[in-house]
């Protein structure tokens, strides 16, 4: 501790004893053809000693892109990164991540894992091994220390990530989304392990950051939740969580205010967007027709008969915020829904919908498609156009080409082909790859 409060009193720059870590006006655009993307714009926050703090946002919102500037593995188009008082310049010692994906080296063995963490900081070998041992037992994997990764479950394995990242005894520990691989019940024991850990005061780190899409998980572990907006990221709200350890996911505070993050994140993501409505480039969610006719189902029928706390449903549902809000907003999109603070109704059509046989939802799906999805009704277009009604996929990927990058160009016409061929708008052959309007009525 005295250690840290040497660093500010010999650096000016830092503002408050305690702060740990201070990020100031980032911004990071990378690079496509059509000029630069902004992924992060003017991202301010703090973190001080004793802090668990949340970075909540939804997939693409930039949160790794975030967490790898503030780990020094990239670097910020502008902005600066300030670690214990001094301006960050590439890996800082006292920093370490766990991800999301296991990340081990295959061909070590579970202590060999764990040690390589040290050698790059050049621990001599007895002192690797001692520290190495002491790391796998606080995060209990002794017994496993000969085993080799692919012997380890999916929690096993993620406790390795851990203990990597405790051996080199780091001040601050960034965490990205490291539970979202494993399955409910073995991430929620390693989440409260490692809460143990902090709160027993187990640890040598001084402040975590942890980002996740999970907001229940956010108000399960943090202090402090910071909500990241989406396209592009930038804090838009901080919320405090006030509830003492262990808490409890039912308790009803503990439920109201995954509500109201809820509904504060829902606001932002959809009312602004679909009031715009789509255009010709912007890259669609990978929404199956059968998730959004079973949202529209789930919605019409008892108990909800129309309108449904989004919260509440996504528990039905066993959805989670990336995977209900895309769904929402195509909803939305399409004219089959509307969302207020936190509540989804369906519209007219989206009743009609529900009710009308598989013939008929067709139509009205095609209808809505070709009015709202400009990318739908270009193809049709085009095919229209066309003498003989065909046109190769190229021709399309190469427009969205000005607008997404590649990745993205192709999967959002993956989403209109599912989508057009479900409301027979066109036809669509694979192996050919290949639009017609073959089978199709006029
Ligand atoms: P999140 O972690 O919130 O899901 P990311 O930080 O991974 O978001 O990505 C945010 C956006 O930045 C995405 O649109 C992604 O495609 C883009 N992106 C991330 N890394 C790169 C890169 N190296 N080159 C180009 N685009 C990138
Ligand atoms: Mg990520």
């Amino acid at each position: 501790m005295t250690n840290h409060e040497n660093v500010n009193m010999r650096n000016p720059a830092a503002t408050a004893a305690n702060e740990i870590l201070r990020v100031d006006h980032v911004s990071r655009g990378f690079n496509k053809s059509q000029g630069e993307l902004l992924v992060l714009d003017d991202v301010n926050l703090q973190l001080k000693e004793g802090e668990i703090v949340g970075l909540l946002g939804r997939s693409g919102s930039g949160k790794s892109t975030l967490l790898r500037i503030i780990a020094g593995l990239i670097s910020p188009t502008a902005g600066t990164v300030t670690y214990r008082g001094q301006s960050l310049e590439g890996p800082a010692e006292g920093v370490a991540m766990v991800f999301q994906t296991f990340a081990l080296f295959p061909w070590l063995t579970v202590l060999q894992n764990v040690e390589a963490g040290l050698e790059a900081l050049g621990v001599n070998a007895h002192e690797r091994r001692i520290r190495a041992l002491a790391a796998i037992d606080l995060i209990g994997l002794d017994g496993f220390e000969n085993a080799y990764p692919r012997e380890l479950s999916g929690g096993m394995r993620q406790r390795v990530g851990f203990a990597r990242a405790l051996v080199v005894e780091p001040t601050l520990l960034l965490m990205d989304e490291p539970f979202s691989a494993l399955d409910v019940l073995t991430a929620e024991t390693l989440r409260t392990d490692l809460l143990d850990l902090w709160n027993e005061q187990r640890l040598k780190i001084k402040a975590v950051l942890i980002v996740t899409h999970n907001i229940e998980e956010a108000v399960f572990m943090c202090d402090r939740i910071l909500l990241l907006s989406s396209n592009p990221g930038f804090v838009i709200g901080e919320i405090q969580v006030p509830f003492p350890h262990p808490r409890n996911r039912l308790d009803p505070a503990f439920r109201r205010l995954v509500d109201d993050i809820y509904a504060r994140m829902t606001a932002r993501a959809t009312t602004g967007d679909t009031r715009k409505g789509l255009e010709l480039g912007t890259r669609l969610p990978s929404v199956s027709t059968n998730l959004m006719a079973g949202l529209i189902e789930t919605l019409a029928a008892a108990p909800y008969n129309g309108l449904a706390d989004l919260p509440e449903i996504a528990r039905t549902l066993h959805l989670e915020v990336d995977d209900l809000f895309p769904v929402v907003e195509m909803l939305q999109y399409l004219g089959f829904a509307d969302v207020q603070k936190g509540d989804i109704q369906l519209t007219q059509a989206g009743k009609k919908f529900a009710d009308y046989g598989t013939q008929e939802r067709k139509l009205m799906f095609a209808e809505h498609l070709l009015r709202s999805v400009p990318l739908a009704a270009r193809v049709r277009q085009v095919l229209n156009e066309r003498p003989g009604h065909r046109a190769p996929r190229v021709r399309f990927e190469e427009e969205l080409n000005d607008f997404l990058l590649d990745n993205a160009a192709a999967e959002t016409l993956d989403v209109v082909i599912n989508w057009g061929r479900y409301a027979e708008i066109f036809s669509y052959d694979d192996q050919a790859e290949t639009f017609s309007l073959d089978d199709v009525e006029a």
